[in-house]
């Protein structure tokens, strides 16, 4: 069972836009559940673009491969690799990195 990090109170499971999480039953508060398989919201802010400042994709982690990779959040040695083509069509496609277990997201710079 989990508790609110806000309040103390139970969290109970709950879907949100076809994604599973967790929701406080006293204050509301919202949690995404920890689900491998559900979708994980990727928010990216790129500095270099200021015109394309966010990049944001739904990846299903539950698709992807697990490579080693070590989590400097955690310390967990395995991550799911992604890759995304930014909207920038010249640019060459980025890798990102996202642990298993935080769910901390890296992103590979070449
Ligand atoms: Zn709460
Ligand atoms: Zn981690």
């Amino acid at each position: 069972m989990e508790f609110c990090p806000k309040c103390g109170g139970v969290m109970v499971p709950e879907r949100v836009d076809g994604r599973r999480v967790l929701k406080c039953r006293s204050c509301g508060y919202v949690k995404e559940a920890d689900n491998p398989g559900s979708k994980y919201r990727v928010v990216e802010r790129i500095e270099r673009h200021p015109l394309d400042k966010v990049a944001v994709f739904d990846v299903d982690v539950a698709t992807l491969p697990v490579v080693p990779f070590k989590c400097e959040n955690c310390g967990n040695d395995r991550a799911y690799a992604y890759e995304v083509q930014t909207r920038a069509g010249d640019e060459p496609a980025t890798r990102f990195y996202i642990c298993t277990k935080c769910r901390k997201v890296y992103r590979e710079y070449a």
